[in-house]
């Protein structure tokens, strides 16, 4: 289990942005966490993620653990050999690098069954892995930035909003691909501002207002809501 427990971030010494936050992620699960820009929600990845540093935050107060033994104390890299790994932004991926070498850089022990895998989950990627991945369009490069993010062998994938400027009909395959990841026994933390999409496959929602979480329910619950629809997710 993901626990986050009344964490406090504050970035440049003086700015607070996250407001004792806490959430849970059991295992096996799928967890929406929504908001508008500016929520927190990102400062709250880079927190679990172990990437505050490179951005000047610094977690002031609270816990992150991972079934029970501190996580917030720990480097990057002993993140994610506990198993938590992150989406990279799908920007971020080696454009000068081939398909393959951008998952291999991903990748650490017994890479070569976790690239099965993840050409299995993306085909297209498969028949590319000799292209240089600069020239995969705005959805490949986001399947490839997942697909790095699973050669680690994560037992819980941080999201950050995967759905961000792509198309409905690549929205409706990202959809698929995290509900098959889920399936395999990857627990997800999914970022979203689609948060329709985001509560269609979630089993839980968490809503963040200014650094807090003011709404924390299944979420069927969410949805079926119209002032919640309406107030915290712009879906009136
Ligand atoms: P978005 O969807 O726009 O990314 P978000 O909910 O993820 O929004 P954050 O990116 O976590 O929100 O930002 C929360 C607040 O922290 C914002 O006010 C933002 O300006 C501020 N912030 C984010 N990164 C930094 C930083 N490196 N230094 C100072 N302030 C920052």
């Amino acid at each position: 289990m993901l626990e986050v427990r009344n964490l406090e971030v504050v970035y440049d010494d003086v700015m607070l942005v996250l407001r004792g936050v806490s959430l849970t992620v059991p295992p096996g699960s799928i967890v929406a966490l929504l908001g508008a820009n500016g929520a927190g929600k990102t400062t709250l990845l880079r927190a679990l993620s172990g990437l505050l540093d490179v951005h000047d935050g610094e977690i002031t107060k609270g816990s992150v653990t991972l079934d029970g033994r501190p996580l917030h104390t720990l480097r990057p890299a002993q993140i994610v050999r506990r198993g938590v790994s992150q989406v990279m932004e799908g920007r971020r991926i080696l454009a000068e690098l081939t398909v393959e070498e951008n998952l291999k850089v991903g990748g650490h022990t017994a890479a070569e069954s976790h690239l099965d895998r993840v050409y299995g989950l993306f085909p297209v990627l498969k028949q590319r892995r000799r292209s240089v991945s600069g020239y995969l369009s705005g959805g490949e490069q986001q399947m490839l930035a997942v697909g790095r993010a699973l050669m680690a062998g994560p037992r819980y994938l941080l999201m950050d909003e995967p759905s961000l400027g792509l198309a409905p009909a690549l929205v409706a395959q990202i959809r698929d691909l995290i509900i098959e990841i889920n399936k395999q026994g990857t627990t997800v933390l999914l970022v979203e501002q689609n948060a329709t999409m985001a509560l269609s496959i979630a089993a839980h929602g968490y809503v963040m207002e200014t650094g807090k979480i003011v709404m924390d329910k299944p979420a069927a619950e969410l949805l079926a809501d119209e002032d919640i629809k309406e107030f915290y997710l712009g879906l009136g």
